[in-house]
């Protein structure tokens, strides 16, 4: 069996809801479980998290799944729906929808059907999905109009730059979502991870972190160790070969690294076919035995290399930590020029999934009052 091993701490998820719970302590938690919560696994991930109030998914699949996996807390379509056909599909799964473009209200315009529960996002800045914030009045007012909308929505809008503290477009973002909401009838949620953290006044009736959840930094320069949280995924291989190669040897596809010495290396079982970052050749390092230890010469599909002069013990068989609390998933992200979420997003089928913790071990719920 290829020792390529992604292990997901779901007791690190749930303390991490409990830390969003300690931050946000009277908004309802929309749990962000989009991309296969974020690598880490759907339906595991929502087992976890049954003390969420709501799951956030991008995709009808991912709502489907939940669903099937036995999650009755309410289930955010965070983009909406894009074809008529879908909203038979939506009632039947009890889903709620984001609406965030004139084409989906036309849409509603033609249905029949149970009224659906609603969040109209709201475009403050972002510029990506979502109606003006000026037209929110207007909106308000077709909204109220139409029999398949129900009332009572969830006004909702989402931040450009709330991971860097201070920026004056969030600022602005917030009082926009205020004036443009002002009086209206519904709920309130403008709050990703780094808001939830940096930005209190943004938690409103529903936070929607994600990556905070799987202990994921959103802010430039800090670990999610650094910020509390628990990394929930741990990525892991093994050395399956030990050589010493002369001074002047290359290393890999390219000889793009050259040893200035003799030099012993070790061979790891992971590679970019598994999810590491090819960008990361001859910048990275990976944990092992306790210490750091520097990737040499390209990433290739199945295999890196490694540098074993300072790690003399190491052997065939030790196993090598390429992200998880060793080797935080932020350091390697920067060597790679990207986010950690990319990273654990980027875990491919191949890699054998294990779990710590109990999937069920549940805490008060509080979905049953959040799904009223
Ligand atoms: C992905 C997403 C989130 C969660 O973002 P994080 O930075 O992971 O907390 C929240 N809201 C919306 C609309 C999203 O698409």
């Amino acid at each position: 069996m290829r020792a390529a091993l992604a292990t997901v701490d779901l007791d690190a998820i749930r303390s991490n809801l409990a830390r969003v719970r300690a931050l946000a302590p009277v908004s309802r938690v929309l749990a962000v479980v989009k991309a296969d919560a974020y690598g880490h696994g759907l339906e595991r991930v929502a087992r976890a998290l049954s003390a969420a109030d709501g799951f956030g998914v991008a995709s009808l699949d991912d709502a489907e799944r939940l669903r099937a996996a036995g999650i009755r807390q309410r289930i955010v379509l965070l983009a909406g729906f894009d074809d008529p056909r879908d909203l038979p599909l939506l009632r039947a799964l009890d889903l709620d929808t984001v609406l965030h473009a004139p084409e989906q209200l036309r849409m509603l315009e033609l249905d029949a059907g149970r009224p659906l529960r609603v969040w109209p996002k709201l475009d403050t800045g972002m510029h990506r999905l979502g109606f003006s914030w000026t037209e929110a009045r207007a909106l308000a007012l077709r909204l109220s109009e139409l029999p398949m909308v129900a009332t009572d929505p969830v006004w909702m809008t989402h931040f450009a730059s709330a991971d860097q503290p201070g920026a004056a477009l969030t600022a602005e973002q917030l009082s926009r979502f205020a004036v443009a909401t002002r009086g209206l009838a519904g709920q309130r949620s403008l709050a990703n991870s780094a808001a939830t953290l940096l930005l209190p006044g943004s938690r409103a009736d529903w936070v929607r972190p994600g990556g905070l959840l799987y202990g994921l930094s959103t802010i430039a320069g800090r670990t999610g160790a650094d910020l509390g949280l628990k990394p929930a995924m741990r990525v892991t291989s093994r050395i399956i070969a030990v050589k010493t190669v002369a001074a002047g040897a290359g290393i890999g596809y390219a000889s793009s690294y050259v040893a200035p010495t003799a030099k012993r290396i070790g061979i790891v079982a992971f590679g970019y076919g598994d999810g590491y970052p090819r960008h990361a050749s001859n910048r990275a390092e990976v944990a092992l035995l306790g210490r750091r230890a520097a990737v040499l010469g390209r990433v290739s599909m199945d295999l890196l290399c490694i540098d074993l002069d300072h790690v003399p013990e190491a052997a065939v068989g030790t196993e090598v930590e390429l992200w998880g609390p060793a080797l935080p998933v932020e350091v390697l992200a920067d060597a790679a020029d990207t986010i950690g979420y990319e990273l654990t997003c980027g875990i491919t089928r191949r890699v054998r999934f294990e779990t710590l913790g109990v999937e069920g071990a549940s805490t008060p719920c509080r979905a049953a009052v959040a799904a009223g």
